[in-house]
């Protein structure tokens, strides 16, 4: 079978690589891809934005299933044209991927289904987000309704914090996405992402990763798109992913369905582990980058099998998705300067002596230049290793980092504290 695998980050080179391990698997065609997938994949210079275009490509090479790896293209509707001309997508239709892309659909569906989740209300002017203020307590979460790639959310301390939050979100700076604002109760726990594929009514758990979002040790800085990840996370214990399940992802699939927007992909499911039980705090329509990279790493079936069962609606005949017991980790390398303006252009040596470690390494912001690998982009490199623990995995990822010689790069040197920490408790 030829696939079509939408996509240029690490996440995509972690599923290039589990793809490519498919026996079904004839021609692997990436878009726009990068060098550490061009190793598994035909690079084809094709653009999502252009839905004809796709779907030209798909009658002209007889693909046979699409996957589709970031979020834009699933919130503009991609999913729905290649159905509508019979060709097999792994990514949910539009108005489905409003879980991602609509964080008051969220909540609103929330609502609907019982669904445990913070308070919230919708607002869309300055004046009636004011007005609602007095009806949180603070710290209060303010939030952009569309998509603004993990910026649009605001933790404000205090009222003035909110005010010019707001001022903020109703002054175009989210564009569209802004138009719209969240605000929610703020709630305290410790994070854990929980992934499940379902096509629509059957539901196969992909497992637990948890993730690191500043720029510095410590979680310190600014919010990034993630500088690292380890899966499974045990904080989510065994009773609490049935919970999960229970509360939340079932009636979420379940709604879906009944009100006629069917759910088929991937439901990456952002936690809350309160006081009072796991709590949603928002959707994802796709993998994670950099959770998919460690999912895959843990990942022991044929994706090419699990992913198609998926886009023709036979998920019921899997059985359970296979993840080894071993932790994986990623650390991230980005450029010097991001999350910010990254400087482009820098060498990279070595990752062939991270591989020879039993590392992998996944390309994100990479690019080739006069034969020599450079980088391209914030987010760099995902440097992934497993291991019995997440002390020997966490060892390990170091270990072959440090085997990369990136001088124009930098990385976080605590990834999977949390559980390290524990660990040595
Ligand atoms: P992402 O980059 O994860 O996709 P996003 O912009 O879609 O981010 P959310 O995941 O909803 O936004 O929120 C980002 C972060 O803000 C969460 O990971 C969490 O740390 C914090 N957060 C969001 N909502 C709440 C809440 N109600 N209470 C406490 N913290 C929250």
């Amino acid at each position: 079978m030829n696939i079509l695998l939408l996509g240029g980050g690490g996440r995509e080179h972690a599923l290039a690589w589990k793809l490519a391990q498919s026996p079904r698997l004839d021609t692997l065609y990436a878009a726009p891809g990068n060098p550490g997938i061009a190793e598994q994949a035909t690079l084809v210079d094709l653009d999502a934005t252009d839905h004809r275009t796709v779907l030209d490509f798909c009658t002209r090479h007889s693909i046979g299933l699409v996957v589709i790896g970031p979020e834009a293209p699933l919130v503009d509707g991609l999913a729905d044209n290649l159905r509508t001309m019979g060709v097999p997508v792994f990514g949910p239709n539009k108005k489905a991927a409003q879980l991602e892309g609509s964080k008051g659909f969220t909540k609103d569906l929330c609502q609907r289904a019982h669904i445990p989740t913070a308070a919230y209300q919708r607002v869309t002017s300055k004046d009636g987000a004011i007005a609602a203020l007095d009806d949180f307590t603070l710290p209060v979460v303010i939030k952009a309704d569309g998509l603004a790639a993990g910026k649009g959310v605001i933790i404000a301390e205090t009222r003035q914090e909110a005010l010019d939050a707001l001022d903020t979100m109703f002054s175009g700076a989210f564009g569209a996405a802004g138009e719209e604002v969240v605000l929610e109760e703020y709630m305290t726990g410790e994070e854990a992402s929980f992934f499940a594929l379902t096509d629509g009514s059957a539901i196969l758990p992909f497992g637990s990763a948890q993730d690191h979002k500043r720029v510095g040790d410590g979680d310190t800085g600014p919010n990034t798109g993630g500088m690292g990840a380890y899966s499974p996370a045990r904080v989510l214990t065994p009773e609490l992913e049935r919970q999960v399940i229970d509360t939340i992802i079932a009636p979420t699939v379940a709604t879906m369905a009944a009100e006629g927007m069917p759910y088929s992909g991937v439901l990456y499911a952002g936690l809350m582990l309160t006081d009072q039980g796991p709590k949603l705090i928002e959707y994802n329509a796709r993998f994670g980058d950099p959770e998919c990279q460690v999912l895959m790493m843990r990942f022991d079936g044929d994706l090419v099998d699990l992913l198609l069962s998926v886009a023709k609606g036979t998920l019921a005949e899997q059985g359970p998705v296979q993840l080894a017991e071993r932790t994986a980790l990623t650390v991230v390398m980005a450029a010097n300067g991001y999350p910010g303006t990254p400087e482009k252009g820098g060498a990279i040596q070595g990752i062939e002596a991270a591989q020879a470690q039993g590392a992998m390494v996944f390309h994100a912001g990479t690019a080739q230049q006069g034969g020599a690998l450079v980088a391209n982009g914030g987010r760099v490199l995902n440097v992934t290793a497993t291991g019995e623990t997440v002390g020997a995995a966490q060892a390990a990822a170091y270990a072959a980092v440090d085997a990369i010689n990136f001088p124009t790069g930098f990385c976080r040197r605590d990834i999977g504290w949390r559980e390290v920490a524990r660990e040595q408790a």
